[in-house]
C-alpha cells in the first residue's frame, strides 16, 4: 500500500471499539442479542425515529427499502446517477427499474425536483434521494411531489449520518425548532423552521457503515422508519422472512416457524454492532471536525481560478462526508490527480454517472442524457476528508493544488 501523506481518508478508531469488540467475543453470543438491539436503540434514538433495523451493508438496507415498499417488475424508480451504482442496483434487485434524474446545479450537486418531476411516468412508484456528500437534498419540494402522485420516497443516507434537513413546512403540525445553532464558523444562528436528521423524512432512511462511511462497522447497514408497518416487515425480511422467536413466543411458545414473506439474511452479527455503538458516540463530535476542514478548504480554495467548491448554499447542516471540488476545462483531471499522487495526496472522484456504466448502457438505461450530472462526472475530484485530519493536511493538499496550477502550460 502506498504510504500517502494525506490519505483519502481515515478512521478514528481506538480503545473504545477494541473493548466492546473484546467483551463480545468474551460473551460467546455473536449474533443479533442484545448489542445489536442497543444498536438499534441507540441509533434509533439518536435519529429521533421510531423503528432503526440493523443490516448487512447499507446496500442490504436498500434492498430491504425496495423489498417491503413492494416494488417490483413494471416498477419505475426516480433515482440520482450521481450516487454510488448501489442506489440504483438495489431498485435492480427488486426487479424495478431505475430512471436516471439530473443534479439541480453545478453548486448543488444533489438531484433536481425539477427533473424528477419531468421523469414521472404512469409506471413510478417511488423517488430514491442520495444526499450527496451528506448535503440535503431539497427535500420540501421532493416530499410535495411524492405526496401529489402518492409516491415512496427512499432516502439513501449513506452519506449523510448525522447531517440535518431545515425545513420550512416539511410535516406541519410536529413542533417547531427556533434553536440556537453554532455554526462550523463558531457563529450562532438561529434555525427557523422544522429540523430533521437526513434519512428520516422520507417513508424509510437507508445508512450505510461500510470502512470509509463517516461511522462505520466495517461492513453494515440500517433502515429507519417511523411506519410500523414496513418495520415489521423489514424486520421478517432481515431473517429469511420467518417469524422471529420473540413472536413466537409471544404467539405461546411454538416451537417451528412460519415462513410468510419473501425474506434474505441481512442479519448484523455482534462484533459489528458493538463498533457501531463506539463510532455513534463519537459521530457528532467527528461530524463537527469535518465541518471544520471543509469551511477550511472553501476558505484557502476562494478564489483560485479553475476551482470550484460546490455547495455555496443549502438548506441544513451536512455531514460532509467527503469534500468535491469541480475543475474548470482547461484542468486535465487526470495530471492533477496524478500530481496529487506524486506528492503524497490521495484523491477520488464521486462518481462516474451510474447511466453511463456499460451495464446500466445495456439495459437502455443511458438515455435522455443528463448534462448536469455528465459534466460533473467529468470535472469533479474528492479530495482527503476524514475528522483526524488536521488544518495542516488541508494546507499542504491545497497548496499542492496551487503548485500545480501554477505550472500549467
Ligand atoms: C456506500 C454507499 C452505498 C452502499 O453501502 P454499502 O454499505 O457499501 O453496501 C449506497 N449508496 C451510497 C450513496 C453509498 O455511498
Amino acid at each position: 500500500m502506498t504510504d500517502w501523506k494525506v490519505p483519502l481518508f481515515d478512521l478514528d478508531l481506538g480503545h473504545e471499539e477494541r473493548e466492546r469488540v473484546k467483551a463480545v467475543l468474551d460473551s460467546k453470543w455473536l449474533t443479533m442479542g442484545q448489542v445489536t438491539k442497543d444498536f438499534e436503540d441507540a441509533f434509533g434514538e439518536y435519529l429521533g425515529v421510531k423503528h432503526a433495523i440493523a443490516v448487512t451493508s447499507g446496500t442490504a438496507a436498500l434492498h430491504l427499502a425496495n423489498v417491503v415498499l413492494g416494488l417490483g417488475p413494471g416498477d419505475e424508480v426516480v433515482c440520482p446517477s450521481l450516487t454510488f451504482v448501489a442506489t440504483a442496483n438495489a431498485i435492480r434487485y427488486a426487479g424495478a427499474t431505475p430512471v436516471f434524474g439530473d443534479i439541480q446545479s453545478q453548486d448543488n450537486l444533489t438531484i433536481s425536483a425539477g427533473d424528477i418531476e419531468s421523469k414521472i411516468t404512469e409506471q413510478t412508484r417511488a423517488i430514491a434521494v442520495v444526499h450527496y456528500a451528506g448535503f440535503p437534498c431539497h427535500m420540501d419540494e421532493i416530499m410535495k411531489i411524492a405526496r401529489e402522485r402518492n409516491l415512496f420516497v427512499v432516502e439513501d443516507a449513506a452519506h449523510a449520518v448525522g447531517g440535518e434537513y431545515v425545513s420550512s413546512k416539511l410535516k406541519m403540525g410536529s413542533k417547531p425548532d427556533d434553536r440556537q445553532r453554532t455554526t462550523e464558523n463558531g457563529e450562532q444562528t438561529t434555525v427557523n423552521g422544522h429540523t430533521y436528521k437526513l434519512g428520516t423524512i422520507g417513508d424509510i432512511g437507508c445508512f450505510s457503515f461500510f470502512g470509509n462511511k463517516n461511522m462505520t462497522t466495517a461492513e453494515g447497514g440500517m433502515v429507519v422508519t417511523d411506519r410500523d408497518d414496513l418495520a415489521e416487515k423489514m424486520r421478517i425480511a432481515r431473517s429469511h422472512g420467518m417469524t422471529s422467536l420473540t413472536w413466537d413466543r409471544y404467539k405461546g411458545h411454538d416451537f417451528s416457524y412460519d415462513v410468510i414473506q419473501m425474506g434474505f439474511n441481512y442479519r448484523i452479527d455482534e462484533v459489528r454492532s458493538s463498533l457501531g455503538i463506539a463510532q455513534l458516540k463519537k459521530l457528532d463530535k467527528n461530524n463537527r471536525a469535518r465541518r471544520a476542514l471543509w469551511s477550511l478548504y472553501k476558505d484557502m480554495l476562494d478564489g483560485i481560478d479553475g476551482i470550484k467548491l460546490p455547495f455555496a448554499e443549502f438548506d441544513g447542516i451536512s455531514s460532509c462526508h467527503i469534500s468535491p471540488i469541480l475543475l474548470s476545462e482547461s484542468i486535465k483531471r487526470d495530471s492533477l490527480m496524478e500530481y496529487l499522487r506524486g506528492q503524497g495526496i490521495q484523491t477520488s472522484i464521486h462518481y462516474p454517472p451510474v447511466h453511463l456504466f456499460s451495464y446500466y448502457k445495456k439495459l437502455g438505461l443511458s438515455e435522455p442524457h443528463l448534462h448536469l450530472t455528465e459534466d460533473v462526472g467529468r470535472r469533479e475530484v474528492t479530495l482527503p476528508l476524514f475528522p483526524t485530519m488536521r488544518a495542516g493536511d488541508v494546507e499542504y493538499v491545497v497548496k499542492a493544488i496551487k503548485g500545480y496550477l501554477a505550472n500549467q502550460p
